[in-house]
């Protein structure tokens, strides 16, 4: 499989190119050359298996230049027991005939993130041999909360990598904080930066582009590179749990072979929605791919009119995995979408840039609506959500997940549609706790209580344990104490390679 961007260079990369670099050379964004197809059979024959070997079979003909044990070996990798602590990786939960949840969250950090964020790491390592690269990689990543915790935990003791993360030290939960701080690894630094979330991310651009850094961290054996989530290493591997969805209702006869069902997604980046449509490209019966927004609701204004206007107020929100005003994957839609106009992809990207806003036309506009349907839940109907769920089914659900259950309701609700619909749930509700909590049993339960004293009492009213990831936090040893002001971050990674490398 050959792999071309979204604005328009003529160049082509095979898989391993395509992972190493991350992003084109012309600043797109890579996507297949071609589509591929997978059969009736070939989907019916999924059910019969686990979920390794169901990612083994899907990702097989986007990595054609790795060999199929190569395949097998990362994924082995990453969806072993000792990551995941379900033995389905993704179980599907069905909350009565028709609707059914599939949980992403039971990886090492509790999110969806570690779906992608396991394996990249043994993706990335086998690319860089392959391009015959023999610098180290040096990942650096700035994060709000989630992110960051998944990539260390993705890339920690993986050979021939290291990685810095950098979290804004004012602007991330205890739990979060504490996640990090105490994160075990010989090949990781943990930094907290004074200032916000942008300081950290601004930070990061600037060592990117800074020569004298990438030289001075080449003379000790390592080149940058990032593991956001527009590199195609993060998004195949989501590819896999839709099909993995579909195949596991099929096992249980919940629907007949062909049979079309809808996905509701809780939407940021529109990483994972891309995913879905990835695979409905190959085959997938999908009939509606439902956009589940919070309050920074960019996308369901986007699906609606076809306007992309990214000049509104953030919100800062209960679903703050969501909370997000430019949607980097949605280029690769429009590119498909498009039928691979570079030229318009290029024009509305620059648009985004210079004015914040864009109009796709009407043609467009028309393709993402035949797909695509959008709303989007406030806080309060977040909540709302979180204690029906729990009263309809006795299921407790994290607040990105009750954001799409609340918008599954209005589409119903709006459309009447009754296909079988799965909703993907992307966080654990222990690892939002604090609004889980305060939303099924007031706000007078949680007040004056830690967030380590909320675990146990969510883990109590719900009976279900506290996930490994989370359970005796408070007590691991911290590991990781360094603050910096913003403009020491290029420093404090010099001083990370130069311990790592004993110079
Ligand atoms: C990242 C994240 C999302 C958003 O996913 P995108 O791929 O960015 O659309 C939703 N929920 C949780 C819990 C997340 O961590």
């Amino acid at each position: 499989m050959l792999y071309k961007s979204t604005r328009g260079d003529n160049h082509q990369a095979l898989s391993a190119e395509a992972i190493k670099r991350g992003i084109a050379p012309d600043g797109g964004l890579f996507i297949p050359t071609d589509r591929i197809l997978f059969s009736a059979d070939d989907i019916y024959a999924l059910a019969g298996m686990d979920y390794r070997a169901r990612a083994a079979r899907i990702l097989a003909p986007y990595l054609s230049d790795f060999t199929t044990a190569e395949v097998s070996e990362c994924v082995g990798f990453a969806y072993s027991d000792k990551n995941f602590d379900h033995p389905a990786v993704a179980p599907l939960v069905e909350l009565e005939r028709g609707l059914a949840v599939l949980e992403l969250w039971h990886g090492p950090t509790c999110a969806f993130k570690d779906m992608a964020l396991q394996i990249l790491p043994h993706l990335l390592v086998k690319s860089m041999a392959k391009t015959g690269e023999d610098a180290g990689i040096l990942i650096l990543v700035a994060t709000s909360g989630d992110t960051g915790k998944a990539a260390l935990e993705g890339f920690k003791d993986v050979p021939r990598t290291a990685i810095t993360v950098f979290y804004p030290a004012q602007g991330v939960s205890e739990v979060q904080r504490m996640q990090m701080v105490t994160q075990a690894g010989n090949n990781v630094g943990v930094v907290a930066v004074q200032g916000n979330f942008d300081d950290s991310q601004s930070g990061v651009k600037d060592i990117f582009a800074d020569q004298a850094m990438s030289d001075v961290i080449a003379e000790r054996g390592f080149k940058f590179s990032s593991a956001n989530s527009i590199n195609w290493g993060r998004l195949a591997p989501q590819i896999v749990y839709y099909f993995s969805a579909y195949a596991d209702l099929l096992a249980n006869g919940r629907i007949k072979p062909g049979q079309a069902v809808n996905f509701v997604v809780p939407t940021g980046n529109f990483g994972n929605i891309l995913a879905g449509f990835y695979a409905r490209q190959m085959g997938l019966p999908v009939h509606r791919l439902i956009c589940a927004a919070n309050e920074n609701n960019v996308l369901t204004d986007f699906i609606r009119t076809g306007v992309y206007d990214r000049v509104r107020d953030f919100k800062t929100t209960i679903s703050p995995s969501m909370d997000i005003l430019i949607s980097s994957n949605l280029e690769r839609l429009l590119f498909e979408l498009t039928g691979h106009d570079a030229f318009r992809i290029r024009e509305w990207m620059s648009q985004l840039k210079l004015q914040g806003r864009y109009a796709v036309d009407t043609g467009t506009r028309e393709k993402v609506q035949q797909l695509f349907w959008s709303d989007f839940a406030s806080d309060d109907e977040t909540g709302h959500s979180i204690r029906e769920t729990h009263r309809r089914y006795g299921y407790v659900v994290d607040t990105h997940t009750a954001v799409g259950l609340h918008v599954y309701d209005k589409y119903r609700g709006a459309t009447g549609d009754d296909t079988p619909t799965v909703v993907l749930s992307t966080a654990s509700p222990f690892k939002f706790n604090a609004s889980v909590t305060k939303a099924l049993l007031g706000a007078n339960e949680i007040l004056g209580k830690t967030e380590f004293e909320l675990l146990q009492t969510l883990s109590a009213f719900s009976g279900m344990p506290i996930p490994r990831g989370l359970r005796d936090l408070q007590n691991q040893p911290v590991l990781h104490e360094t603050v910096v002001e913003r403009e020491q971050m290029p420093q404090s990674v010099i001083a990370f390679v130069n311990k790592l490398t004993g110079a």
